[in-house]
């Protein structure tokens, strides 16, 4: 890590870093609880009315900017991070637990991202499709909604803010900011390079805080003109209540059950890659598009099940700095919390607890909040752990006479944000492509990771559909788009 510099801690408003608050949050690193990685100013509701002013005060004179140059804020941006890729993939696995190979993926994706923007930004006006009239000139022309407030999750604390802020800057709003209390540092991080870019004062404002306080000022506070949230649905579902109700445009990006679902012709040994790669490496389990039900036709089911067993039980569970972990720990205690719960109700509830099930303890796992991963079979598709989203690695196997049970049973749960199938037959992908109630769907590939330029976003509780994310259909959540009809008279 950097000795040189001192790490951005607290509030940025207006353009100043402000750290006498009265409370802090105290960010702690989850595979050693006793390991204070920060203590970060925490701010209340009137810290968050200050940034919204201060956000509403730049914003005209961020829009009156072309595109060009907003995308070149961008581009110095990314530049900055990638110097410091290293140091801030370590800070990511210090304060959230993924594994430092996921880490840096994620760094990787947030400089890209950055980058893509920018170049988006040179092409992100309306279009021009000729007029019917011969002295009528027709185009549409983007425009941008005002201030945003965008909320967001510690499981990808850095990329998310980014696909939510990048395309709103570029589209010439201004942002407040609220990251997840459990990643205050990194996000800092990212607010602390777009100020070393000499982004203008205003036009990004942070405030970590609660979300009962912070959050719930950021999604009714009057002149909050449009709100992104990516969280879990309880969260979401509130979120989208209340700033629908104050007027505001809303997308909210939530939960996941995703499924894999493994056919008669699949190859038995890319389908137990995808589970595992889908259900436990890297975030232990911890994506919204990780894969937490296995369905599997009953002509392979017992392959299959050999196979990941054995695959599951090679898993290496430990330091998440130490490049030969799988897996690292749980994010938090409550996660770790969580997980045992539905380990219990799991059997309770009649289902096979085929390996896994426990927290790890001693040596190095001592003072982390570490889980086994975790397979049951015999599982209900009526069971709650077919049902709910776990949030870690634990996983359900579920049996199936046919394709046609098994996208039943893919489609019997509230979420629908990714599905995958492993299959070699044309017929079972088109259909799976067709019949699945999800909004990514993926054909022998991993129900997680998504490229920057395809839309993202679910259906069902998986997702507000009022807006996608991602790709250039970003600019529509964050834009106005007149219809402008210009004829000469001569
Ligand atoms: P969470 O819902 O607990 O919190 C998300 C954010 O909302 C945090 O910043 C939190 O402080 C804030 N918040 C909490 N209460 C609020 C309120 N009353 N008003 C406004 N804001 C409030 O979610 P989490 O535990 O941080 O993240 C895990 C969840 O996020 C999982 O359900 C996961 O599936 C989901 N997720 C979804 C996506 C996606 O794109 N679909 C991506 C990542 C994570």
């Amino acid at each position: 890590m950097s000795e040189q510099r001192s790490k951005p801690t607290g509030l940025y408003i207006a353009g100043e870093w402000i750290t006498d608050t009265d409370e802090s949050i105290v960010s702690k690193n989850p595979s050693n609880s006793d390991e204070v990685v920060a203590e970060v100013a925490k701010g209340d509701r009137s810290d968050a009315q200050d940034a919204v002013d201060a956000a509403v005060h730049a914003q005209d004179e961020w829009a009156s900017l072309t595109t060009h140059e907003r995308g070149s804020y961008l581009h110095e941006t990314a530049s900055i991070i990638e110097d410091r890729k290293e140091e801030l993939s370590q800070l990511v696995v210090q304060e959230m637990g993924k594994t430092i190979g996921a880490a840096s993926g994620e760094l990787q994706r947030t400089i890209d991202l950055l980058n893509y923007y920018a170049e988006v930004a040179r092409d992100a006006g309306g279009n021009a499709p000729p007029s019917a009239s011969e002295n009528t000139l027709t185009y549409t022309q983007r425009e941008p909604w005002g201030t945003a407030g965008v909320i967001t999750p510690w499981n990808y604390p850095i990329a998310i803010p980014t696909w939510k802020m990048a395309p709103a800057l570029i589209a010439g709003n201004t942002v407040v900011f609220k990251p997840a209390s459990q990643t205050p540092t990194i996000a800092a991080e990212l607010v602390s390079a777009f100020e070393e870019a000499g982004l203008p004062e205003g036009v990004i404002n942070f405030v970590p805080g609660s979300g009962s306080d912070v959050g719930d000022e950021i999604t009714t506070n009057d002149d909050i003109d449009i709100v992104t949230f990516t969280g879990s649905y309880q969260v979401g579902d509130h979120v989208h209540t209340a700033a629908s109700d104050e007027g505001k445009r809303v997308q909210c990006e939530m939960g996941g059950k995703n499924p894999i679902i493994v056919d008669d012709s699949a190859d038995i040994d890319l389908a137990v890659e995808l589970t595992i790669n889908g259900g436990f490496t890297g975030l232990s389990g911890q994506a919204c598009t990780a894969t937490s039900r296995a369905i599997i036709l009953e002509s392979v089911y017992d392959e299959y099940i050999d196979r990941l067993i054995e695959r599951v039980e090679s898993l290496t569970v430990g330091d998440p700095l130490d490049e030969s972990s799988d897996m690292g720990p749980k994010s938090s205690a409550g996660g770790l919390e969580g997980d045992l719960d539905y380990i219990e109700i799991g059997k309770e509830d009649g289902a096979t607890l085929r390996t896994g099930g426990n927290r790890l303890e001693g040596d190095e796992y001592e003072d982390g909040y570490y889980v086994e991963p975790t397979v049951f079979t015999d599982v209900e598709p009526d069971m709650r752990i077919a049902q709910e989203e776990i949030f870690g690695p634990v996983l359900a196997v579920l049996e199936v006479a046919d394709y046609d049970e098994a996208i039943e049973v893919a489609n019997s749960v509230q979420y629908g944000l990714s599905a995958s199938i492993c299959t070699n037959r044309l017929d079972h992908a088109k259909q799976f492509v067709r019949d699945i109630e999800t909004g990514i769907v993926k054909v022998n590939q991993t129900s997680t990771g998504v490229e920057m330029q395809m839309p993202f976003g679910g259906r069902k509780q998986s997702s507000t559909e009022t807006f996608k994310e991602q790709g250039r259909q970003a600019l529509d959540f964050y834009t106005h788009e007149k219809a402008v009809y210009v004829t000469h008279t001569e």
